[in-house]
């Protein structure tokens, strides 16, 4: 130890050109551990809205290395709103694409846009993934792929007044 010769580096270290350094662990909640670092991954999915996203595997989210216990929070992962909702909005666009084009071997585009009361052309649009419709449009679309024949039931609905409702006392032996 007491030789003069400098200290080699260890044969692991990579240089520091090509490796980032990596960022300072915290505390797992979880395990206690100081083993929480930002970390990306692929695959992580997330409730948001209506639904199960898939988020960028860019996104860093503070992961215990030791126990996986994560932090997908808005608090923890500042970027997190954005990303949630530039995705859900992607999300959107990309099933009403889809929708629209399963219908369209059922109805053309226009006599679908006349049925459900849309301006002319918005299919259209949507389907070249410009603009983004509401979770309530793409849902009615889901509902109509899965059973053309309700296009039908709407027409009839609309073209009928609404029927009257229970009165209090029925609606309660009902109940
Ligand atoms: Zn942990």
């Amino acid at each position: 130890m007491s030789q003069g010769n400098p200290i080699p580096d260890p044969p692991d270290r990579q240089p520091a050109a090509t490796s980032p350094p990596r960022p300072k662990a915290s505390k797992c909640p979880c395990c206690g551990h100081y083993t929480l670092r930002p970390t990306a991954k692929v695959h992580r999915v997330c409730r948001y809205r209506l639904v199960v996203l898939t988020l960028p595997a860019r996104l860093l989210v503070p992961t215990c290395s030791r126990c996986k216990h994560n932090l997908l929070s808005f608090d923890a992962v500042p970027e997190l709103a954005t990303t949630l909702e530039a995705e859900y909005r992607a999300e959107l666009s990309r099933r009403a694409a889809a929708e629209i084009s399963f219908l369209s071997g059922v109805c053309s585009q226009r006599q679908l846009e006349i049925r459900i009361d849309l301006s002319q052309g918005y299919l259209s649009r949507l389907r070249a993934g410009d603009g983004v419709p509401s979770a309530a449009l793409v849902s009615l679309l889901a509902l109509l792929r899965a059973d053309p024949h309700r296009l039908e039931e709407l027409s009839t609905y609309w073209a009928l007044p609404l029927p009257s409702e229970p009165s209090p006392r029925k609606r309660k032996q009902d109940a």
